[in-house]
């Protein structure tokens, strides 16, 4: 457990710079709503003070309530002295403002949301005894946290001196509006080789294999002067134009070129993890991304503790406490 030393706010609640606690420990920790809340302020999702749109004064919360309620006495025009009585909830706008549910079931479902285990729905279901349609829209929820703190934490890859795996596949999504029917998507992704301890990698999905598109992706996730290992896919034949150098193996014929040592086994891998991180029941285009991403955040953070300390501040960071009352 990683518990660095906390900094007090002024209203007497910690701030988190950091935790790592197993599942035993959380459980332990957050065992009812106080808890939970404690938790929540320390990572910044909820907040214990509020600017007052109205008066401009600073409005501390009543978790009693769970209320801003601006108290300040202020001159009403034709009513003389009153108070402000602007209020507003302290979970709007917040991300547990997003669907009433009790603040320690919040923090169990992306608990069970962020686990390795292999059923997270029917986990989630059973633990909680929250319907499939909840859990499935609370976990789409979380998913958009994660692709926010993808989309910000992701960088370019490769560089000289080193090699970049690249290919496509397809994933089986449901045509939109359709629930039963599936269609194939096609996804580029690559990978970086030789790096430990983090994911140097980008999924994008792609509507065609057009040279047009892929070297647009390669261009825009992968560094100039990397080696580059693809297949023969003829998308990817004017590479070496853009400042990359460019080898190639013919999988139908060997694994491995022969004569350079080029293959795209990693690469290959991964798609194997990929298909069965993506829900096997298929998802809606707009959804891909964020499975995809997902995907990525779990092997950035391969921690499970500081996966939740990531994940919690980066559902602050999204959906930001401080707005003021209006
Ligand atoms: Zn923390
Ligand atoms: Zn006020």
């Amino acid at each position: 457990m990683v518990d660095l030393q906390p900094v007090v706010q002024s209203c007497g609640y910690n701030v988190c710079r950091g935790c790592s606690f197993t599942n035993i420990e959380f459980n332990q920790k957050i065992s009812n709503e106080v808890e939970a809340r404690q938790f929540l302020i320390a990572h910044g999702v909820l907040s214990c003070h509020a600017l007052c749109e109205k008066c401009g004064s600073r409005v501390s919360a009543d978790f009693d309530r769970n209320q801003f309620i601006c108290s300040k006495v202020i001159l009403v025009p034709r009513r003389g002295r009153a108070n402000c009585d602007t209020s507003r909830s302290v979970f709007s706008g917040t991300f547990c403002g997003h669907m009433h549910l009790d603040l320690e079931k919040i923090c169990f479902l992306v608990n069970i949301f962020l686990s390795n285990h292999e059923d997270l729905m029917e986990e989630a279901m059973f633990e909680l005894k929250l319907s499939s349609p909840t859990v499935l829209d609370w976990f789409s929820f979380c998913r958009k946290v994660v692709a926010d703190y993808v989309e910000r934490h992701s960088q370019c890859i490769g560089g000289v001196g080193k090699i970049v795996e690249i290919d496509e596949t397809t994933l089986e999504r449901r045509i939109d509006n359709r629930e039963s029917v599936l269609t194939e998507q096609w996804v580029c992704g690559g990978i970086e080789r030789g790096v430990r301890g983090e994911c140097k990698a980008f999924f994008v999905p792609v509507e065609n294999r057009t040279p047009e598109t892929l070297i647009g992706i390669v261009k825009r996730y992968v560094l100039p002067g990397t080696t580059i290992m693809t297949d023969c896919w003829k998308g990817y034949d004017s590479l070496e134009d853009f400042g990359y150098r460019h080898l190639t193996v013919n999988r139908s014929k060997n694994f491995v070129n022969p004569r350079t040592g080029a293959h795209t086994q990693t690469i290959q891998r991964l798609w194997v993890e990929v298909r069965r991180h993506v829900s096997s029941a298929g998802f809606r285009q707009e959804e891909l991304s964020d499975y995809l991403a997902d995907f990525i955040f779990r092997r950035m953070i391969p921690c499970y503790g500081r996966r939740r300390h990531a994940f919690w501040k980066a559902a602050a960071t999204l959906y930001p406490p401080e707005h003021p009352l209006a």
